[in-house]
């Protein structure tokens, strides 16, 4: 299918691999100039030669997005973008009686601020051009929390109530804004998470993995192929009817009937 966005200039945060980098991918291929970015010099440099194969501008940002240095950095680095993919580093797993304010602020600031920051900052370019594509990486936690990810939750709730309301003020003219909601897809994020498992459990590594699985009805992991693709659709020209949505990319883990 031509998603109809070549020549189309986006902004794809934290994206030198993961879920972010498969979203990356997925719009270069339909044609689309890329500033990407994440904190490790080399990485988003790496990941900059991958992308560049499929012939298109691609400006690699070093920058950590949740400072505003890093706002500040990839929204100069990016003329004019047609496209915003937010995305950063999920906060870490605990219990309820394990987090201060501070612990909070640092997950609000990451994945709520921050993107809220970023979509104010294009919102206006893009409506002036009556075109726009906003699309947040968020996570499966949003309809079914997972407890130990209290920081995530909260955070990702509180995201997904501002674009439920901003979807609607700005679809008027043109742009849309979506949640991708992931479940398990098989980046490093996870890879760690199944190391944990296995140390925990004393099994090895396949084993801890085969048993996450399992609770997939898919029985396998997601890739960041599918996760790109969906993301591309959803910033293709096709996508314009869908506003202020949360698409869940599971598997069918969350087991609820809507
Ligand atoms: P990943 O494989 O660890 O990749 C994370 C990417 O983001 C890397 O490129 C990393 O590079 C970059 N990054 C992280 N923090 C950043 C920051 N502050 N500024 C700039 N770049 C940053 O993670 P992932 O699995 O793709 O997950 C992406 C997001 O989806 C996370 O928020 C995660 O919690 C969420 N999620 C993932 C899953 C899953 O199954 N994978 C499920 C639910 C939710 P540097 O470290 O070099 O900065």
């Amino acid at each position: 299918m031509d998603l109809g966005i070549k020549g189309k200039k986006a902004i794809v945060c934290a994206s030198s691999r993961g879920l972010g980098f498969g979203c990356a991918e997925a719009l270069a291929k339909a044609g689309v100039s890329l500033t990407i970015c994440s904190r490790t010099k080399e990485d988003i440099e790496k990941a900059a030669d991958q992308l560049s194969s499929h012939n298109v501008k691609i400006t690699a940002i070093t920058c950590d997005i949740t400072t505003e240095e890093g706002k500040n950095k990839i929204l100069e680095a990016s003329d004019s973008p047609d496209i915003l993919i937010n995305n950063a580093g999920g906060p870490p797993p605990g219990i309820w009686s394990d987090w201060v304010r501070e612990d909070f602020l640092k997950a609000l600031n990451s994945n709520m601020l921050t993107p809220i920051d970023l979509i104010k900052k294009v919102l206006p370019i893009m409506i002036e051009k009556k075109w726009g594509r906003i699309v947040n990486i968020t996570s499966q936690a949003v309809k079914a929390p997972v407890p130990a990810l209290g920081l995530s939750n909260s955070a990702r709730t509180g995201l997904t109530g501002y674009v439920a309301g901003t979807s609607r003020q700005v679809a008027r003219f043109g742009v849309t804004i979506n949640n991708l909601l992931p479940g398990m897809h098989d980046t490093k994020r996870l890879i760690d998470l199944d190391k944990a498992m296995s140390k925990e459990k004393k099994i090895s590594f396949e084993e801890a993995r085969n048993l996450r699985k399992d609770t997939i009805p898919i029985g396998r992991y997601g890739t960041i192929e599918e996760f790109g693709n969906t993301c591309a659709f959803l910033c293709s020209q096709h996508s314009g009817f869908i506003i202020g949505q949360n698409i869940l990319l599971d598997g069918g883990a969350v087991n609820s009937t809507i």
